[in-house]
């Protein structure tokens, strides 16, 4: 057996989290900068716990809370300009990933100067601001990833910035802020986390810990279904969801994702299809295509799904994601081949050539 682990992020979970532990965030430094989206943070009592617990040490802090869906790199330039202008000595997220992916950009670009051209390829060798991370959606779970995502237009694709530096110093979970998340994008982001577990499944990286992780977050995912679908989420199922997309998180941090995810990121940069919902569509094909040589792990995943076929998982997922989007034979060829070319596709578990890619393009989204 062979186990390589590390997350060096410490993790807690708790109701009101955030106050009770104004005494850890207030000892990264004098001045934070919060790093979050336009408005979720400030309506769901999130950004205002933060403020209370850096006033009650006197921390001094600027809010930065222009982070869009999809971050550009423009965007982490200006949050890592303001950062510097203002010596700030930590960064807190708050918010989904979006937010979350900002703020590893701008605390690396706080410290270091690295042009544009190279933001995606130069080594990161050094720590960046410490980070205080504060997940307002279920899905993501960058807060516990080395990973930050932004929007490229050069490559017209997202792309990665990944490095140990970038782990988040510490992840606050508090499911209280999400009652407000709307069906839309708490199905999306579940979506999303459901794929990080089972895409980190089906990656060569998987080691028996990491296929723990998945599983654990594959069952909890799975008893949400019916809630999800109903929408009826009470405090516990929040917390549920929650935990399960770190979880996931944890297991990318490791394993990386695959084939669903590359061919999701074309979804996302050319048809404006949320990230969650992007993975959503895409991942029964992609699943049946593992079934035709690998049965055993797909088993292992209905098992974890408690369901009897991949057909079962299809019809929960449709119903989840009502109408589906289309996609023309033109785009089919076009994402196929840009997914080819992405070299952690190598990282599935089953060889997928151009065809295959296609069929999981069409069988997915075929009008
Ligand atoms: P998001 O883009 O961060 O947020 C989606 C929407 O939800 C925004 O309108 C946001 O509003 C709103 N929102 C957030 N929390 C809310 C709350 N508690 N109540 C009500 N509304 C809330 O979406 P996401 O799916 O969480 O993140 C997607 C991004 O994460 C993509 O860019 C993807 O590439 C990236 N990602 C990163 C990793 C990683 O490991 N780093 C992994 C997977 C995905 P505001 O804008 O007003 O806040
Ligand atoms: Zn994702």
């Amino acid at each position: 057996m062979e186990i390589n682990f590390n997350i060096p992020t410490k993790i807690i979970m708790k109701r009101n989290c955030v106050l009770e532990n104004a005494n850890l965030i207030a000892s990264y430094g004098k001045k934070a900068m919060i790093v979050t989206g336009k408005h979720s943070a400030a309506a769901n009592g999130s950004l205002k716990d933060v403020v209370d617990a850096l006033e009650s040490k006197n921390v001094k802090y600027i809010v930065f809370n222009k982070v869009m869906a999809n971050p550009t790199i423009e965007l982490a330039y200006e949050g890592a300009r303001l950062a510097k202008n203002e010596d700030v000595d930590f960064i807190i997220a708050i918010g989904g990933g979006s937010p979350m992916d900002a703020a590893k950009a701008i605390s690396l670009l706080a410290v270091k100067d690295i042009k544009e051209d190279d933001l995606f390829t130069a080594p990161i060798t050094s720590p960046v601001l410490p980070m205080v991370f504060i997940p307002t959606t279920a899905g993501t779970g960058s807060e516990v990833t080395q990973y930050s995502i932004l929007t490229n237009d050069k490559l017209e694709t997202k792309s990665t910035i990944a490095s140990p530096f970038l782990f988040p110093t510490v992840a606050l979970l508090d499911g209280k802020y999400m009652q407000s998340l709307g069906k839309f994008t708490t199905i999306n982001t579940c979506l999303d986390a459901l794929c990080h577990a089972i895409e980190g499944y089906l990656s060569v990286r998987a080691n028996s810990l990491t296929k723990t992780l998945s599983i654990e977050a594959i069952k909890l995912i799975a008893k949400e279904f019916k809630n999800l679908e109903s929408f009826n989420l009470l405090d516990d199922d929040r917390d549920k969801l929650l935990y399960a997309s770190t979880l996931a998180g944890i297991v990318i941090a490791h394993c990386g994702t695959v084939a669903v995810h590359i061919l999701g990121y074309s979804l996302t940069y050319y048809k404006e299809i949320d990230h969650g919902r992007a993975n959503g569509l895409l991942l029964v094909s992609f699943l049946r295509k593992v079934n035709e040589t690998m049965p055993d792990l797909i088993n292992e995943i209905l098992e974890a799904l408690s369901l009897k076929s991949l057909s079962d998982f299809e019809q929960i997922i449709n119903t989840l994601l009502g109408n589906k989007d289309v996609l023309t034979d033109e785009e089919i060829d076009k994402y196929a081949k840009k997914a080819l070319a992405v070299p952690k596709l190598k990282n599935t578990v089953i060889t997928l050539k151009e065809e295959d890619l296609k069929q999981i393009l069409t069988e997915s989204m075929k009008g």
